[in-house]
């Protein structure tokens, strides 16, 4: 279907990615969130947004940012399935462990081809979810939604469970498997501190082992009402 499209350049990709994961939440991607994220200037930020609204990639929303045009998206789903499905490979069939997979993948996404990922999908039976739980965009660019709130969100009492965690810090996701924290995990969460302070939660629900989660933290892990899960 996008075999004639021309690759894009190595930074072309990385802004879409970028703007498609600040976007995720439903906001506009901000200039300097773009730029902190990528870590270059505001100035050179707003050169390469000019070009991407030039060829179509994106849409001003005055005060607010940058938006993904349909086909500004449809290329970051592409370079988002890359990355996810090459960690789920380099993970499932190459023995990473998942706190080393992100920056392989990293480096692989912008020289492996649509026709690669394809047969590395293939070969895993089409996965779901890359090693930190977060979707796979399908071939055809669906992908699953993602707007699941923190577990800094979360009130005491309520019975979680974790569906992706961010995958771009090696020591962190060490840190986070070493307390258990990992997609699928059930969580009970017994106590919340106000003013942005840590969440105490029960690793594995009521009977689990109790672990405190800082805020910072919690942020960066995406969790769902327990329900029974759906396999993937
Ligand atoms: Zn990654």
């Amino acid at each position: 279907m996008s075999a004639d499209l021309p690759p894009l350049s190595r930074s072309v990709e990385d802004y879409l990615k970028v703007i498609y994961a600040l976007s995720e939440q439903g906001a506009a991607a901000s200039t300097s969130g773009i730029a902190s994220t990528l870590d270059v200037q505001p100035a050179s930020v707003s050169g390469m947004i000019k070009r991407l609204a030039e060829s179509g990639y994106v849409q001003h929303i005055p005060y607010r940012g940058v938006k993904l045009t349909d086909q500004g998206t449809r290329e970051a789903l592409r370079i988002v399935r890359r990355h996810r499905v090459l960690e789920t490979y380099l993970s499932q069939r190459l023995g990473y462990s998942w706190d080393d997979v992100h920056d392989e993948a990293e480096r692989l996404e912008h020289a492996a081809s649509d026709e690669l990922i394809d047969r590395m999908a293939t070969a895993l039976e089409d996965p779901r979810h890359d090693p930190h739980g977060a979707p796979i965009p399908t071939r055809s660019g669906d992908v699953e939604t993602t707007d699941h709130p923190s577990l800094a969100e979360v009130e005491a009492g309520e019975r979680v469970r974790i569906r992706a965690v961010r995958d771009d810090d090696s020591d962190r996701l060490r840190y986070m498997e070493a307390r258990g924290l990992l997609p699928g995990v059930l969580l009970k969460v017994e106590a919340r501190a106000p003013f942005n302070g840590p969440v105490t939660v029960r690793v594995g629900g009521e009977d689990g082992v109790a672990q405190t989660v800082g805020h910072g933290l919690a942020t960066r892990i995406r969790v769902a009402p327990d329900e029974p899960e759906n396999p993937s």
